[in-house]
């Protein structure tokens, strides 16, 4: 695919590829029930409007009559259900969800979105009930345990655990993130903290924090990937916060569940 032309298939992760426009989980690679991925700073390749861009992931996952749902991400712990009545109130192809960090749906042809710079996306699936859920984990929505929140929602909404599989993007790794004191006495008084911290050095593994929630919750520990990309690390391909805290560019990571044949 040319670096000009959204209108063919999204390219698979290549995280050598300094230049590469998608970031995906292989094990999804292809999956004809859901599409999922991660734009990289590269995505658009050309000036684009917010509605342009999210028009050119909807086409480059073959779901040109999608609806967007996007979360207005106040770091908090709401997880948001969008059934058939909510998504019968999509205007322009999008639902926009205020005071929320975490999506479920049970709907076809409905893309959930997550933005970050730093934080974690996470993005899962429980392919057998048909059921996907997305959530935006910062520090404050991690010390919340969204991600927690998002495992028992999808349960109670009929998902199992037991099944359910779970990709995070990537987001800044431990290599990167130091925190200040008061961040860290945050982390303490969560109860599984260890080996996500280094205290000498005041930094947090927030993927790994996320990643032990999610395990915790039920869900099969080898059903749980996530990105070995640092965003800080690899800001030629990602954005970074911490690396340019002036930049408010995001990559945006999406999940939807494909309408059945
Ligand atoms: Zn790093």
């Amino acid at each position: 695919m040319s670096e000009h032309d959204t209108d063919t298939p999204l390219p698979r992760e290549a995280p050598t590829d300094t230049r590469a426009l998608w970031i995906s989980d292989p094990r999804w690679e292809g999956d004809p029930d859901f599409a999922h991925g991660m734009t990289t700073r590269h995505f658009p390749p050309s000036a684009m409007t917010f509605e342009e861009r999210i028009s050119a992931i909807r086409v480059g996952l073959g779901m040109t009559d999608a609806v967007s749902v996007l979360m207005d991400q106040v770091h908090g712990a709401r997880v948001a259900w969008v059934g058939e009545r909510s998504r019968q109130r999509a205007e322009n192809q999008v639902i926009r969800l205020p005071d929320t960090d975490a999506v479920i749906t049970n709907q076809p042809g409905l893309l959930l979105h997550v933005s970050t710079a730093d934080c974690v996306p996470i993005l899962a699936i429980d392919r057998t009930r048909r059921i996907i859920g997305a959530a935006h984990a910062g520090w404050r929505g991690t010390v919340s345990k969204i991600a927690a929140k998002l495992m028992r929602e999808m349960n109670r909404r009929g998902a199992d655990l037991e099944r359910t599989e779970v990709w995070l993007g990537p987001s800044i790794g431990f290599c990167c993130y130091e925190v200040g004191e008061d961040v860290l006495k945050r982390f303490k008084a969560i109860n599984n903290w260890w080996p996500a911290i280094h205290l000498t050095k005041r930094r947090i593994d927030l993927a790994l924090v996320n990643r032990l929630q999610i395990a915790r919750s039920g869900v099969p520990p080898d059903s749980i990937t996530s990105s070995r990309l640092c965003t800080h690390c690899r800001s030629d391909l990602l954005f970074s916060h911490r690396a340019e805290p002036t930049n408010p560019s995001r990559m945006l990571a999406v999940i939807g569940l494909r309408p059945q044949s």
